[in-house]
């Protein structure tokens, strides 16, 4: 294995939330970082992760309602939602909040 992360290609309708940004999901994909490697952008080599084009993706995705978490693999997950870090998220954590 060289780390490159396995994807799968899914059909959806092509007016749904996922569909409208079907590109935009393929794109915020490639910009993954491999397995094991989860600070280093594969496309972008030389920039820490998330990278710019990631981080465009990820706002598109979340601005049709489609959950980012849903998208990127768990161990990624720490990366844009530290734990320690609450209040410094980079990311919303699109949970509804009741408060
Ligand atoms: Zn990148």
């Amino acid at each position: 294995m060289d780390g490159t992360r396995d994807v799968v290609a899914v059909v959806v309708a092509v007016d749904s939330p996922a569909g409208r940004i079907a590109t935009t999901i393929d794109e915020l994909t490639t910009h993954l970082p491999s397995t094991g490697q989860q600070l280093v952008c594969p496309i972008c080599s030389a920039r820490s992760w998330p990278c710019p084009p990631f981080h465009d993706a990820a706002h598109r995705v979340i601005a049709v309602g489609v959950r980012l978490a849903d998208l990127v693999p768990v161990d990624l997950h720490p990366q844009l939602w530290p734990p320690a870090t609450p209040q410094q998220q980079p990311w919303p954590t699109e949970e509804v909040s009741n408060g």
